[in-house]
């Protein structure tokens, strides 16, 4: 089984997994990048996997469907016409040549009917999680972000995040803002920094340096509690009022 991350649109990834001569995509946000993969790899796409609606994920579902008979996953949303399999929390499928199953989870925040696909110890969570920071809140409730990013944050720590966008640096920035004592966020910022200049992606993500470095989810470290009640001028407790108010400063960070 390979991974691969194809670049698309300003700095998306769209996902492909391939095992033989099969390969399934994740997030296709243009189809151009997949049909030029597929033709150079000599493969044949199997499956379509949407995490949620936005253009830049779904903007190439069409016109690959227009050229490959596959099914499109995705879950439950009236802004998704594409998909053909809907999908819900918990519920178990496979993909036509590729060995195994993949299993759904529910995430929502960044919109409401987000979800991630686990297969093995890889996690396609879409724009929830990425590298040092989380997606916005576009449609979901910061309770149900919350709750999905701690749900993640449970799953076990060797466990490979393919989020869909470049954003490592940018966050590992805001990382340091908030934690500027912790010597994991400036030892990944060299890293990061050191692949970017290479124009190397910083993804996948280990969720155990996530753990370690997202302030995100660091809710309940005194550290953020602290820089946090120093930005707002109030205490604010760890967990979901921390997340709300990292969430707020980070937007207009
Ligand atoms: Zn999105």
């Amino acid at each position: 089984m390979t991974i691969v991350p194809l670049s698309a649109l300003h700095d998306n990834y769209i996902w492909a997994m391939q095992a033989g001569q099969a390969c399934v995509v994740v997030d296709p946000g243009e189809a151009a990048p997949v049909n030029d993969y597929l033709a150079a790899q000599s493969l044949q796409l199997t499956a379509i996997l949407l995490t949620h609606r936005h253009h830049d994920h779904i903007g190439g579902v069409d016109a690959l469907c227009r050229r490959h008979a596959v099914p499109v996953i995705g879950p439950r949303s009236s802004q998704m016409p594409q998909v053909t399999q809907v999908v819900e929390d918990g519920e178990r499928f496979a993909c036509a040549g590729i060995e195994g199953e993949f299993e759904v989870l529910a995430i929502p925040g960044h919109t409401e009917e987000h979800i991630a696909f686990r297969y093995g110890s890889a996690l396609f969570c879409g724009d929830t999680l990425f590298g040092a920071g989380c997606g916005r809140l576009m449609g979901g409730t910061p309770a149900q972000f919350h709750a999905s990013l701690q749900h993640i944050a449970q799953l076990p720590p060797d466990t490979l995040l393919y989020c869909a966008h470049e954003y490592t640096l940018a966050n590992l920035r805001f990382a340091r803002e908030i934690e500027p004592g912790n010597p994991a966020i400036e030892k990944r910022q060299a890293r990061c920094a050191a692949l970017r200049a290479q124009g190397l992606p910083t993804v996948p993500l280990s969720l155990a340096e996530e753990l370690e470095t997202n302030p995100f989810l660091r809710t309940r470290q005194p550290a953020v509690s602290a820089r946090l009640a120093a930005q707002y001028a109030r205490p604010i407790a760890g967990g979901e009022a921390a997340f709300t108010a990292l969430r707020q400063w980070k937007d207009q960070f």
